[in-house]
Parts: C-alpha cells; sequence; structure tokens
C-alpha cells in the first residue's frame, strides 16, 4: 500500500543496447514496488547520439529540465562510434548531465558475485568487494572541448584539480567507507594518484591526507596508478575504497568490471548533493546491438544503487530493503551457475537473465 507520492523517475534510455538493458530492469522497480509503502512515476525522455543525428541536439533542454526536476535519473546508455559532433569527438550526454547537475562522485563498485566465472583463478578472488570513486567533473575531463592542437605540431589537453572538487570527492569516499565498514568492510581508503610525477596529482594527495584527519575511524592509504593497475590484478581482494581523479577512474573502473565478470556486471552511480544518476559502466555496445544479448545485470545492480541511494536521502527504509532484495535476486540468479550471460561466453541474453531475476524477486 502506498503511502506518500510517487517517487519521480527520469528515465533516458539513449542508444543501442542502453535501450535493451532499461527495458529490461523498469519491469523489476515496478514489481518491486507492488504492495510496497512507496511508488515510481517513470517519465522516458529523449536524448543521445541517435536524438542528436534526427534532430541536432543531443541532450534537449527539456530532457535536462525533466533530470533536474526528478527525484532520480536512471540511464541506459549514449553515444554511437560514426554519430560526432564537428570537432570529431564522441555524443556523450552523460558528461554533460555530470557538469550540469554536479554529479561529482562517480560510484562504481566491483563485487564478485558468489558462483559467477571470474576471470582470476586465485580462490581469493571471490572476495572482491570493492568500489572506485572516481571524481567526476574535473581532471584530465575538463578539458573536454578545450584542448587544442597548434598548426598541426603540437596538442594539449590539462588536467585541472580544484580544493573544491578535491575536498568534495574524498569526504565522500571517507563516508562511504564508514557505511561499509558498518556492514563488515575494513573501512579503508585509497587515494590513487601519480604525485610523485605531477604538481595536479601532488596537490590532489594532499588534500586526501588534509581530510583523511576528519576521518580518523578510516585507514588512509595512497598507491599511485600504475601501481594500482597491477595490484588490481595481484591483489584486488584487499581494496575497499579507491578515490581518484576522472580519467584514472575512467579506466580503472573497466578493470575492476573485468575482475567481477564484465562490463554486463559493472553498475554504477553519478552522485553529487542533490541529483542522483544511475547507470551501467557499459556504453551502447554497438557490436551486440538489436541482438538480445546485453547482459542487463549492471543497470539492474544500479537500480538497486538508485533505491539505496533514496533510501538515505529519507524517503523511506523500505527502498533500502527493497535494494537488498533486488540485490539477492541477482545474487540467487548466478550462484547456482545455471544462468551465464553471452558476454561470458554463455546463451542467456538479455530476457533471459531479466526475467530469472523477477522469478527470484
Ligand atoms: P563507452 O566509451 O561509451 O563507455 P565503450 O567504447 O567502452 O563505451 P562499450 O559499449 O561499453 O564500449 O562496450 C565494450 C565491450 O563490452 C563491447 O564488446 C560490448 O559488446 C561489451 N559490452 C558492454 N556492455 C555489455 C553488456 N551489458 N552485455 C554484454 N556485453 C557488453
Amino acid at each position: 500500500m502506498t503511502t506518500t507520492p510517487p517517487l519521480r523517475i527520469c528515465v533516458l534510455p539513449g542508444d543501442g543496447i542502453g535501450v535493451e538493458v532499461i527495458e529490461a530492469t523498469v519491469p523489476l522497480l515496478e514489481k518491486l514496488a507492488h504492495g510496497a509503502p512507496f511508488a515510481f512515476a517513470f517519465s522516458r525522455h529523449p536524448a543521445g547520439a541517435l536524438h542528436f543525428r534526427a534532430t541536432g541536439d543531443a541532450l534537449p533542454q527539456a530532457t535536462l529540465d525533466a533530470a533536474r526536476e526528478a527525484d532520480a535519473i536512471l540511464f541506459g546508455a549514449m553515444g554511437w562510434p560514426e554519430i560526432r559532433y564537428h570537432d570529431g569527438t564522441e555524443i556523450a550526454p552523460q558528461l554533460d548531465l555530470r557538469i550540469a547537475l554536479e554529479l561529482y562522485a562517480g560510484v562504481r563498485p566491483a563485487r564478485a558475485i558468489p558462483g559467477l566465472r571470474l576471470p582470476l583463478a586465485d580462490p581469493r578472488a571471490r572476495e572482491i568487494d570493492l568500489v572506485v570513486v572516481r571524481e567526476s567533473t574535473e581532471g584530465l575531463f575538463a578539458s573536454r572541448g578545450r584542448g587544442v592542437i597548434d598548426d598541426d605540431r603540437e596538442a594539449r589537453d590539462t588536467m585541472v584539480i580544484t580544493r573544491r572538487g578535491s575536498e568534495r570527492v574524498h569526504d565522500f569516499a571517507f563516508r562511504l567507507a564508514q557505511r561499509r565498514k558498518a556492514r563488515g568492510r575494513p573501512g579503508r581508503v585509497t587515494c590513487v594518484d601519480k604525485a610523485n610525477v605531477f604538481r595536479s596529482m601532488a596537490f590532489f594527495r594532499k588534500i586526501f591526507d588534509e581530510r583523511a584527519r576528519a576521518f580518523p575511524d578510516i585507514e588512509a592509504r595512497h598507491n599511485y596508478i600504475d601501481a594500482t593497475a597491477l595490484d588490481l590484478i595481484r591483489k584486488p581482494w584487499e581494496f575497499d575504497v579507491l578515490v581518484t581523479e576522472n580519467m584514472f577512474g575512467d579506466i580503472l573502473s573497466d578493470e575492476t568490471a573485468a575482475l567481477v565478470g564484465g562490463m554486463g556486471m559493472a553498475p554504477s552511480a553519478d552522485v553529487g548533493d542533490r541529483h542522483g544518476l544511475f547507470q551501467p559502466c557499459h556504453g551502447s555496445a554497438p557490436d551486440i546491438a538489436g541482438q538480445g544479448k546485453a547482459n542487463p545485470t549492471a543497470t539492474i545492480l544500479s537500480a538497486a544503487m538508485m533505491l539505496d541511494w533514496l533510501a538515505e536521502r529519507g524517503h523511506g527504509d523500505a527502498l533500502a530493503q527493497a535494494a537488498q532484495r533486488l540485490e539477492r535476486a541477482v545474487d540467487a540468479v548466478f550462484a547456482p551457475g545455471q544462468i551465464v550471460p553471452y558476454e561470458l561466453g554463455g546463451r542467456d541474453g538479455t530476457r533471459a537473465i531479466s526475467a530469472a531475476i523477477a522469478s527470484n524477486l
């Protein structure tokens, strides 16, 4: 029985498999809301590369307004390799939304789902349960659309690290580690940087150390980006929360996705102080779009993160319980080893995976 007004969920399916994984996820949220003390009002809005080709606008103002007014945003994937802006860069409204809505923390968890085949043979790989927090509004991406090429001789892109941007993302990472510690994780944040070479990165690390003092219950560590790329293969089970610059986070989170079974298993959230956008880590995957082969699990787990975030923002504990139900349903599907997604060499596509999760709810 619903007692509160419906939560407004702005749905942006986007391009390619974005549309397919969203269609596999929304019915699960509707099922969770059935008989629950919360309800959802979903509204779908256009944006993305195909929309740009049709209209010349990748992110219409009406879509941006709807995203801003919603309680949460559920996002599929956007972009298409052959459709580009005039300067040759890809259509990426997700990057524009991060700036427009100040979604500064890119939260990318990687957890080994019991029973799922993993690329690392070491049995400790089953213990992988980490989160990459990617600063999402500055870093090297601050140069997007602003890089320069002089006379076809020299090109430059500039990394921007601000005190405000670093403080808020480090604080976010420490608070996340505290919440995870309450659930049995070690309570550790690793600052990933290249402080031995770049001033901008030494500054990022300095601010990390300053903020660490405000969180004495959390262990603060440093690791260079190159060592981290190696350690994530050698001993990923030792990481808890990692916090890093935008570009490094972009790269590392693809690596952590691979550790737990591929892009189709990796959820993410882009969170700011006022808005939250939830989307799989993967892109529109033109190579498999329209074939029903996309694994919707990443999007379904992103939806679980959305429920958790809405609960944290005071919309009711029932949402946190629903998030847990959804996660448990995902685990129950993969644990027996009967459902194997295409990307892991199996024959289970979007519909089969979504239906199996629905039947476990
Ligand atoms: P972007 O830069 O927009 O994040 P990308 O260029 O990194 O995108 P993706 O679209 O994420 O590329 O695809 C990378 C590879 O992973 C492709 O081979 C794609 O088929 C595969 N892939 C991505 N998502 C899924 C999914 N949900 N299920 C199965 N395979 C996927």
